[in-house]
């Protein structure tokens, strides 16, 4: 090849596709809806975006896949990751998966919106899927048009890169670029549709494997290919737990198990919900995968849930995301169990899920609160005193547990802050003023109080503990009102609020200068605002 013919970002870009190389093809080649059998993808091309423009991109992300900066603000990178030009070495596909929505088998999903570009290896050998999601239809789009607005690929792409910089298990961001193209979207489902600007993200990740790329081989019952994919899977993604064997299939599906909960831990520690716990959302690596109506806890209200469409059963609230992610791992066992032919290995790793989370949990919680480790005595009633205090009134989780650290309680009873300080200490997390009578002047008080004793058995220095708290604890999450100020400014063609999110958000755990305000409780205009309240 005539190396003047190679871009510059071919040359950059390591594909090496064992997806499409290891596995099945779907046979036909037309772009039409259709049940694909027998098959872990199709071949399809993005459409071509009409004016694409860069909104940002993820430097971080650029450096891991191999991308300077200068080639990711080229003309060449808008063309490439906007899917109006595809590289050699690309080979564009969709793949097939079915799942679990809201409790029932769905069937075929599959991805309907997003196109596959190929897998990279970088320079240290890093495998990294690139796809994008809003290029267009793919026989999996059922009802769909396979393309993405700008406010839900904004919600994406800062959210993935957000939790990335918190210590998060997630699919990652590359890249997010205005297609030029209008699309037509309902956002109230109220029979109102409106046009709105067409957005493309370029996701990354090792893997997007879900449990329901399993689970749809098993419900077909296309068992030869689930022992194919579970073994390219494993072989790929797994590499570590050697060559496939029904022992292996066991520590895989342990490990799964284990990292599931461990994503989990994760996000209570963060107040993170993710809104759609379907079984085709659930990555086979334990990564956050498919942003789409989840938000973060404002006031601390373990039944809350961002989704608007979730608001009768709370399927998907706060404080069930542990119990939902045990029944999707259930719904992946019976997947694979054709492959083991027993129950009882499958039954203890879920057993060991429950009890993974529950360590897991119990050493988060330690360490969000300052403590050298959990103590049975003590802990649990400390830590379910709290919750109830928190409840008490509209109480800010992110700002509490800031305002915790710098309370100063490595002293004696008699040197102790008054109710008044307290409150005043704690003023910023409160949501309504009017709430904060007497009843809970006293809780407050005696939940410090019992806090205070149980810091000073450890013998924790007020400095220490401090600096600890602040490290598990954000300051920074991509508040749900903040998120939609991003999105109204750009949809007035200003990127500026996303590229400042987007620095800010990558060291949440620091106090940056001229930033408070993105660290703010959530507004009352923004209580009922849609996008920011409500979102489906
Ligand atoms: P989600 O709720 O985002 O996990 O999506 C569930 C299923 O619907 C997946 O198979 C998606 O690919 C598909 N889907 C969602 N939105 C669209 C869209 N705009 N066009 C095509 N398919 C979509
Ligand atoms: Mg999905």
């Amino acid at each position: 090849m005539n190396s003047q013919d190679i871009t510059q970002l071919e040359n950059a870009l390591h594909f090496d596709n064992t997806y499409t190389r290891e596995l099945p093809a779907d046979p036909e080649n037309t772009n039409e809806i259709r049940q694909v059998t027998n098959a872990c993808y199709s071949r399809v091309q993005p459409v071509k975006a009409g004016a694409p423009k860069l909104v940002a991109y993820s430097r971080e992300m650029a450096e891991e896949v191999g991308l300077s900066s200068e080639l990711c603000e080229s003309g060449e990178f808008v063309q490439v990751f906007s899917g109006n030009n595809v590289l050699s070495g690309m080979d564009p596909y969709a793949t097939c998966y079915g799942g679990h929505q809201f409790g029932r088998w769905a069937g075929q999903l599959g991805d309907g919106r997003v196109i596959n570009l190929g897998e990279i290896v970088n320079k240290e050998g890093r495998r990294w899927v690139l796809q994008l999601k809003g290029a267009g239809p793919t026989p999996y789009s059922r009802m769909g048009d396979g393309f993405a607005v700008l406010r839900s690929s904004i919600r994406e792409f800062l959210c993935s890169e957000a939790m990335y910089h918190l210590g998060i298990p997630t699919t990652r961001a590359l890249s997010l670029i205005t297609t030029g193209d209008q699309v037509i979207r309902d956002m109230f489902y109220d029979g109102n549709p409106q046009l709105e600007p067409g957005a493309i993200v370029c996701r990354t990740a090792p893997s997007f494997t879900r449990f329901g790329n399993f689970e749809i081989l098993a419900w077909r019952g296309e068992l030869d290919l689930l022992c194919r994919f579970t073994d390219y899977t494993i072989r790929t993604d797994f590499p570590h737990l050697g060559e496939p064997s029904k022992e292996v299939y066991c520590a895989w599906f342990d490990e799964i198990c284990k990292t599931t909960a461990e994503m989990i831990v994760h996000w209570q520690r963060t107040g993170f919900v993710h809104g759609v716990m379907n079984t085709d959302n659930m990555s086979i690596l334990g990564l956050t995968i498919d942003y789409g109506p989840y938000g973060w806890l404002e006031d601390y209200d373990p039944d809350w849930t961002p989704n608007t469409t979730d608001a009768q059963g709370r399927r998907y609230r706060f404080d069930n995301q542990h119990e939902i992610s045990k029944w999707n791992l259930i719904q992946l066992a019976n997947a694979i169990h054709p492959l083991i032919g027993e129950v009882k290995p499958l039954e203890e790793s879920i057993q060991t899920y429950v009890h993974h989370l529950r360590d897991t949990w119990q050493r988060m919680m330690a360490d969000k609160l300052g403590l050298v480790g959990f103590n049975k005595e003590s802990d649990h009633t400390l830590i379910t005193d709290m919750q109830v205090l928190l409840q008490h009134v509209e109480t800010d989780m992110t700002i509490f547990f800031r305002r915790l650290a710098a309370l100063d309680v490595h002293s004696h009873a008699a040197h102790s802050p008054s109710v008044h300080d307290l409150i005043e200490h704690f003023s910023d997390a409160y949501y309504v003023s009017e709430q904060l009578n007497d009843e809970y002047k006293v809780r407050l008080d005696t939940w410090i109080e019992q806090y205070r004793v149980r810091v000073n058995n450890d013998r924790t220095p007020d400095d220490l503990r401090r600096e600890k708290m602040n490290k598990v604890n954000p300051k920074y999450v991509f508040r749900n009102y903040i998120a939609q100020l991003a999105i109204d400014k750009a949809e007035q063609g200003d990127n500026s609020m996303v590229n400042e999110l987007l620095e800010v958000l990558r060291n949440p755990y620091d106090e940056q200068p001229g930033k408070d305000e993105l660290s703010q409780r959530r507004p009352e205009w923004a209580r009922h605002r849609a996008g920011s309240a409500m979102l489906s």
